[in-house]
């Protein structure tokens, strides 16, 4: 079965053009937060502002919203224009900006298949060299891939709230494994090796190109690559090129900005991350039909952890059920 047909990122209307000259990605002075009609304000300091029942398989139509009405100090608003937030499937995008149902840090529209997902237990099973080495249990999965050194170790600890879990993929260059997570029983966390390794032979390089584009296009209970790109640089091409590929071979992404803490740049001619994370968008905009979903994370401060679980349970219930 192909990937594309079990999930689609649904586009959504353009909207009339005397809003879209106010519809821009921007950070602004810190003010209280309020909702423009056919735009989404959040915030990125991550902040759940309601606790969510216990996952199930079944969905109802009123999941909580998640945006907070108080912003602090430091908190920076972005606003981002109707045809930049995915849109779930299932979901009247007018009536979701309107309510508020948009992710913190992210560019995400909360659907019905949104869940709590918290990690209650996370089990390594195992490295597979191949795709069809893979467990075969049918269950839905994430792949985590990025850059060498681009925080995705400590993601994984933060998500699944463990110190040490994701040690598996640590060399670079040299596991070219797949790593299966099993989550609550229930899904998987794949974690792949780091590519861009400057150190890794030519060899090395390929191989570890042929084995993921492998497995992304064949893997059949893939629901999403989370693709991470750190947003305290500025982008890369290896990065701008991996985004690329997934886009033009219409494998799901989601787009993982790490390290946005990191925001000191600016005294030596740097960008902040939110100003990294719209540049990368620009940058890939022509190879998505619509805009693919994007979080800001921090594992130093746990930013956008809950976001991604949040994120991760619709896309994983919806699939479950198509
Ligand atoms: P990996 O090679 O992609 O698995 O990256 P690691 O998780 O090992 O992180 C690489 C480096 O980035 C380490 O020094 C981490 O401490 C640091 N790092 C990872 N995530 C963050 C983050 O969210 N914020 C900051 N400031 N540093 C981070």
């Amino acid at each position: 079965m192909l990937l594309q047909s079990r999930f689609f990122f649904s586009s959504v209307s353009t909207p009339p053009p005397s809003l879209l000259s106010h519809l821009f990605l921007l950070p602004t002075k810190p003010r209280l937060a309020s909702l423009l009609p056919f735009s989404s304000t959040f915030t990125t300091r991550a902040q759940l502002a309601v606790s969510l029942p216990l996952e199930e398989e079944t969905h109802d139509s009123n999941p909580p919203s998640l945006l907070s009405p108080f912003v602090e100090e430091d908190d920076i608003q972005i606003r981002i224009p109707l045809d930049k937030l995915f849109v779930p499937p299932e979901v009247d995008i007018s009536s979701a900006a309107a309510s508020g149902r948009v992710l913190k840090g992210s560019n995400i529209v909360l659907g019905p298949y949104a869940r709590n997902a918290q990690v209650v237990t996370a089990d390594f099973v195992k490295s597979s060299v191949r795709t069809e080495d893979c467990p075969s249990d049918g269950i839905p999965e994430f792949a985590l891939v990025g850059r060498s050194n681009v925080g995705k170790s400590s993601l994984l600890n933060s998500i699944v709230r463990r110190k040490r879990l994701a040690l598996t993929s640590k060399k670079p260059g040299k596991t070219q494994l797949i790593n299966h997570f099993r989550i609550n029983d229930s899904w998987y966390l794949v974690d792949l090796p780091g590519y861009g390794y400057a150190a890794a032979p030519h060899e090395v390089r390929t191989n570890w190109d042929e084995f993921t584009k492998n497995y992304f296009l064949n893997r059949e209970t893939l629901v999403s690559v989370f693709l991470l790109i750190d947003a305290s640089i500025p982008a890369k091409k290896i990065d701008l090129e991996y985004a690329s590929w997934l886009g033009q071979n219409q494998i799901p992404m989601t787009l993982i900005f790490t390290k946005c803490d990191k925001r000191k740049k600016r005294k030596n001619g740097g960008k902040r991350p939110e100003e990294n994370v719209e540049d990368f968008q620009n940058l890939i905009r022509e190879f998505f039909q619509a805009a693919p979903p994007w979080i800001m994370t921090s594992s130093v401060t746990n930013q956008g952890r809950d976001e991604i679980l949040l994120h991760m349970s619709q896309l994983r219930n919806y699939w479950l059920k198509h």
